[in-house]
């Protein structure tokens, strides 16, 4: 526990937090910021703390407006860096445009425009307020093109440390500014008084049970991708054998609380963010691995499942936009299991998680050895590369653009940077399916993030950000909104919170 003492009487706070992750703790930040005394709650204990923002990349998506925003957020780029970098712009309008073209139109308006309004905005607070730090992703999210590093995607910094120095950061500005936490304390349930008012939450610890009194209560204990019978339950029959990426300890409890006091549910329950994950990983996150048991560099590749055929069109857009709907693909093909094949014309530019020991990999100088080295049927791999290849055509090749340079006459095509599988050594990593956060959950009023009943009214005292709340992510997500979004919903909430309960 940080700021009040073991065995010290605690007055009631006027907001408790539930949840210590990326959400949370913007929350509980913006909400001291507001004048409020502020408690966060965290179900796990010290050592396993940070939610699935610790197990990220640290990657921010927001709009920018050409080098100069790149640099109010980070000042300390050089000149000569600068020389070597083309960063371009990403406009509002693009990000509205990714966010309802990958989610099919779904997207809520109100909570899209928020959020793409407040994102820089709030990527500053998090640097004067909150003292985080970001850098470029150069490993990442550029490649060299014409002796200059093209950043691409609309995902182009993260925080220093990736996800573990997010965390951390988040951690260390909660301290400084004098924010109570309690570890090992689980939100079990809502408690309301006669007239509906949140007024406090039911907690479980070690010792039991205990009631903690607040003047509102904002929810960001993350969504459910951790609890079995719930993935099963929403997402549908085999989700059950799906490893979970980051933290074991997302199970749903905020939501389900929420809900049993009438919250309203949104989103698309019976979907999730979920990616292609080493086949031997364990089952839920490793904090020493961190996100590096992802594969992400199949648009340099193919994808074939255990009879050696293709599935999905991996060239389909930038990677940033399929990887998190290509996990779901995985997971419906037999044994869900799926291989990634390169050649030496792309095994160079694969990204730093391809050269971690702890990889289900092999390496051959034939297909067919390749093939029968991973399980893959001879017959049906070198059929389908070999269709591959003829239908492969002359172009130029550049992996920092959608470069049209598609193959004719297959199905699936790969419809961007489709070079022949011809120069062996041929490398193989094999998947699974991984999932990463569920889209379902909590309708939140977007400028006030206040939890909304299933008659559409805002339910006093009651807040949300983060992962459960949902209606902003439907099929898809484009790559670095999860921080970001979760990050402008915190920051709402908790100011909301404390005009609330402290006026002003
Ligand atoms: C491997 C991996 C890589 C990712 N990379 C990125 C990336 O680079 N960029 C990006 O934008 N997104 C990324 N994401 C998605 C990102 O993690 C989430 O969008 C974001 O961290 C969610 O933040 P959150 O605060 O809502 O939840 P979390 O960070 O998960 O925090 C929720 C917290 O609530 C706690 N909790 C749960 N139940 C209770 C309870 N009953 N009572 C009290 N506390 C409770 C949990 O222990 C946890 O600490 C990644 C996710 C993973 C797993």
């Amino acid at each position: 526990m940080l700021g009040i003492g073991e065995g010290q009487e605690a007055a009631v706070p006027d907001v408790i937090v539930v949840g210590a992750g990326n959400a949370a703790i913007c929350a509980a930040l913006a909400a001291r910021e507001g004048g409020a005394d502020v408690l966060v709650l965290e179900k796990a204990d010290e050592a396993e703390r940070g939610g699935n923002t610790f197990f990220t990349g640290g990657g921010f998506r927001f709009p920018y407006n050409g080098l100069a925003e790149i640099r109010g957020l980070i000042p300390d780029l050089s000149d000569a860096e600068v020389d070597r970098i083309e960063v371009g712009s990403y406009p509002a309008s693009a990000m509205r445009d990714d966010l309802f073209r990958v989610t099919e139109g779904h997207a809520d308006p109100t909570l899209v425009d928020h959020l793409i309004e407040n994102a820089y905005p709030t990527a500053q607070w998090m640097r004067e307020y909150g003292g985080m730090r970001w850098v470029l992703m150069y490993s990442r999210q550029a490649y060299e093109v014409d002796g200059k590093l093209r950043f691409w995607g609309g995902m182009i910094t993260e925080a220093v440390g990736g996800g573990a120095g997010l965390s951390d950061s988040l951690f260390a500005s909660m301290e400084r500014r004098g924010i109570a936490l309690r570890y090992g304390a689980k939100a079990q349930g809502l408690v309301t008084d006669d007239r509906g008012r949140v007024t406090g939450v039911r907690v479980k610890t070690v010792d039991g049970f205990e009631n903690i009194s607040a003047g509102a209560v904002i929810l960001a204990a993350g969504g459910f991708e951790a609890n079995v019978e719930m993935r099963t339950r929403y997402l549908g029959a085999g989700w059950e054998m799906a490893k979970v990426r980051g933290t074991r300890h997302n199970t749903g409890d905020a939501i389900k609380a929420a809900l049993e006091i009438g919250a309203q549910s949104c989103g698309h329950w019976s979907s999730a963010h979920a990616v292609a994950w080493d086949l031997n990983a364990p089952s839920t996150g490793n904090r020493r691995i961190g996100d590096l048991y992802q594969k992400h560099s199949y648009p340099l590749g193919l994808i074939v499942n255990v009879h050696g055929e293709r599935f999905v069109d991996e060239g389909a857009d930038l990677r940033n936009y399929t990887y998190a709907k290509y996990g779901r693909e995985i997971l419906r093909q037999p044994h869900s299991v799926a291989f990634q094949i390169f050649d030496q014309q792309t095994v160079g530019r694969l990204r730093d998680e391809y050269r971690i020991k702890e990889v289900t990999k092999s390496e051959a100088m034939t297909l067919p050895e390749l093939a029968a080295d991973m399980g893959i049927d001879v017959g049906g791999f070198v059929r389908t590369i070999e269709a591959y290849n003829n239908a492969c055509r002359e172009g130029t090749y550049d992996p920092s653009r959608l470069d049209g340079l598609g193959t004719v006459g297959i199905d699936p095509p790969k419809s961007n940077w489709a070079l022949p599988l011809d120069q062996p050594p041929y490398v193989a990593f094999a998947v699974t399916c991984g999932i990463t956060f569920t889209f379902g959950g909590l309708r939140i009023e977007a400028k006030s993030a206040q939890v909304l009943d299933t008659e559409d009214r805002p339910i006093p005292g009651l807040y949300a950000a983060g992962e459960l709340v949902g209606g902003l992510f439907y099929h898809n997500y484009p790559g670095g909104t999860g921080l970001m979004a979760g990050a402008v919903f915190g920051r709402t909430a908790g100011a909301a919170a404390a005009k609330a309960v402290r006026g002003g």
